[in-house]
């Protein structure tokens, strides 16, 4: 197997009550896995079997794009949060915020809109660019800024799978316990 799972640096209840374990067991466990799978059975035999995994994801499309994209998005994602939430957002990167959205809660705001306006699945994104200037995207499915030269600084999970367990439709509540769990620390060094 070329592309592995990778380990998440917290058990699976450690994240309770904004994701529950029995969430972890299948966004992780089934559906992160399942991608990770994929990846490895389709690559077999094409000019992608000896690539990196952003490589693939620059190069390809279709099914190979698909399941290598979202294995990175979601191994990002997991690596966004952290039991209990970790540290603040530093001074550069609250400046940054305020600079560009007035305020943090502002931001927030802006993010949680993003994420639930966001039709079907996909997810919501705050993003650099070479500048460092700071945005929020939109991305359907397995959308990520690495096609598009931005640098991925933290990122939601809105396809259903990432909530249905815990939340049901509720994807506005999902988002708002997210806040809760983010680890700063890790988001701080991305910016
Ligand atoms: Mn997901």
């Amino acid at each position: 197997m070329k592309f592995e799972l990778p380990k998440l640096a917290y058990e699976a209840n450690a994240l309770e009550p904004a994701i529950s374990s029995q969430t972890i067991a299948f966004h992780y466990g089934k559906h992160h896995q399942a991608y990770v799978n994929n990846l490895n059975a389709m690559v077999v035999g094409t000019p992608f079997e000896n690539m990196g995994l952003e490589d693939i994801i620059r190069k390809s499309e279709g099914g190979i794009f698909n399941n290598a994209a979202q294995v990175w998005n979601h191994t990002f994602y997991f690596n966004c949060f952290t039991p209990g939430g970790a540290g603040e957002p530093s001074e550069d990167l609250l400046e940054a915020i305020e600079e560009t959205w007035d305020s943090f809660e502002n931001f927030k705001k802006e993010f949680n809109t993003a994420a639930a306006t966001l039709f079907g699945s996909g997810w919501a994104w705050l993003v650099k660019d070479k500048d460092g200037r700071l945005s929020i995207i939109k991305e359907s499915n397995a959308g990520t800024p690495l096609t598009k030269n931005l640098e991925p600084v933290l990122t939601f999970d809105v396809w259903e799978h990432a909530y249905y367990l815990d939340y049901q439709n509720r994807r506005a509540d999902y988002l708002e316990a997210l806040w809760k769990i983010i680890d700063w620390e890790a988001v701080n060094a991305r910016y």
